[in-house]
């Protein structure tokens, strides 16, 4: 299940931020939608840069499995 953390129209176009539910070592693949934020490049949630990482977690939209990961790193 997705949860957005802002309301979405029931035929809205959801853009879906694969790096803050992965978490895989050297997982990675390339981006085609297109955002003017785009990445181009999609890794797990470790490799985003810090302040994006700290960012995501303040909105609190980071999966809990993804935050204990952090810890233990
Ligand atoms: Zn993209």
């Amino acid at each position: 299940m997705i949860s957005g953390y802002k309301g979405y129209q029931i035929d809205a176009e959801i853009t879906f931020g694969y790096s803050t539910f992965m978490d895989e070592n050297g997982w990675e693949m390339d981006c085609n939608c297109e955002s003017k934020n785009c990445r181009k490049r999609i890794k797990g949630f470790k490799y985003l840069p810090k302040e994006i990482q700290q960012r995501y977690l303040t909105l609190g939209i980071v999966p809990e499995f993804i935050i204990k990961e952090l810890k233990n790193d």
